[in-house]
């Protein structure tokens, strides 16, 4: 049986990870997380099985088991979470990430880090590719975490590099689907949720900035693809879906699905907020078997739609 770490495991990339990792049936799941924007609710259909255990623990204090991979997933992924507490998001992305490095390399054990497009910052490049070195504000509100998750990085490469960590590192882009938080404060759910109650949907700004929505599914993917990749592909790669959507567009797109009185108000933009983000994803389709999102964001964000209606009554 094969022992595998997910921390951030009660969040919502985790819970979804966890879930398809049982599908294997040699796999052995240990689910970390100390609920800072993690659910219970998230991994109690999983609790289940035999083969999954649930560990309530801060990554930011160390800890030792017996483990033979590690998908480090812990860390606030939504600018408000993190932006509330952002000097223990450095902390997590920091010590955290450390305390995980330390435990795959005194296990021997592959470790995965979980990275951003974040990294990329306001970028300069379009679509952003491996090598472009980003434009972050090292200074910002968004900071904590692009910093963060900067060196989040560079601990993985140092650590192979001095101690010979077996580590893969991914980038991703913006991702949505089920067992997100409705109150997680993230563009999908947020416009979702309004719509679905009939309140304001709220564009920050004028709605002309972009991203790339990836659906849940295509994400953990590639996850599995790239834990699988061979050895001396370590990164870090992007995960995402190329297609680029304003934010207007995508307000559009669930005013036309769901049935609804809301009406759109613009909000101040924060500072910081990226005006364009695409993955070139080529690194990640020669790598990865061909790996790319099948997902179209409509079919996606029915599934949201669905899932977020039982939030809504
Ligand atoms: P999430 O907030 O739903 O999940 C993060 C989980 O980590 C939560 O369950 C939280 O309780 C847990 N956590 C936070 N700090 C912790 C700590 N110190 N110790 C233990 N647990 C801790 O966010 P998500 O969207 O599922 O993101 C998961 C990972 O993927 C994060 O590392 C994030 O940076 C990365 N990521 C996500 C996206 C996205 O669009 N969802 C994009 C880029 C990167
Ligand atoms: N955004 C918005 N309305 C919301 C939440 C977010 O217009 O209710 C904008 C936000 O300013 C950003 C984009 O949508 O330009 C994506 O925001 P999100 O928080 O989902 O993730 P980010 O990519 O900024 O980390």
């Amino acid at each position: 049986m094969k022992r595998i770490l997910v921390t951030g495991g009660a969040g919502f990339v985790g819970s979804n990870l966890c879930k398809r990792l049982l599908e294997e049936k040699n796999n052995y799941v240990i689910a970390l997380d100390n609920f800072f924007t993690g659910r219970r609710v998230n991994i109690e259909p999983l609790l289940e099985s035999d083969r999954f255990e649930f560990v309530e623990h801060d990554i930011v204090n160390s800890i030792d088991i017996k483990v033979d991979e590690i998908y480090n997933l812990a860390c606030p992924a939504s600018p408000p979470h993190y932006q509330k507490s952002p000097t223990y998001t450095t902390k997590t992305c920091v010590l955290g990430v450390m305390n995980m490095l330390d435990l795959a390399t005194k296990n021997d054990a592959k470790i995965m880090q979980f990275s951003t497009s974040e990294v990329y910052g306001d970028p300069k490049v379009h679509p952003q590719v491996e090598g472009y070195r980003g434009n972050v504000n090292p200074i910002g509100i968004r900071s904590c975490y692009d910093e963060g998750k900067r060196v989040g990085e560079t601990l993985c490469f140092d650590y192979n590099r001095e101690f010979g960590t077996k580590i893969k590192v991914i980038r991703i882009f913006n991702t949505y689907g089920p067992n997100m938080d409705p109150k997680d404060g993230r563009v999908v759910s947020n416009m979702i949720i309004q719509a679905l109650r009939g309140d304001d949907i709220t564009i920050y700004g004028d709605g002309s900035q972009t991203r790339s929505f990836c659906y849940v599914d295509d994400l953990v993917e590639g996850i599995i693809r790239m834990m699988s990749s061979r050895d001396d592909f370590l990164g870090p790669v992007n995960l995402g879906n190329p297609g680029e959507f304003t934010i207007k567009e995508l307000s559009n797109i669930i005013l036309e699905m769901i049935d609804t009185k809301s009406k759109v108000v613009n909000k101040p933009l924060p500072s910081d907020d990226p005006t364009q983000r695409k993955p070139d994803i080529s690194l990640a389709g020669k790598e990865l078997n061909g790996w790319k999102p099948t997902v179209e964001l409509r079919q996606g964000l029915a599934n949201t739609i669905e899932y977020f209606k039982g939030y809504v009554v």
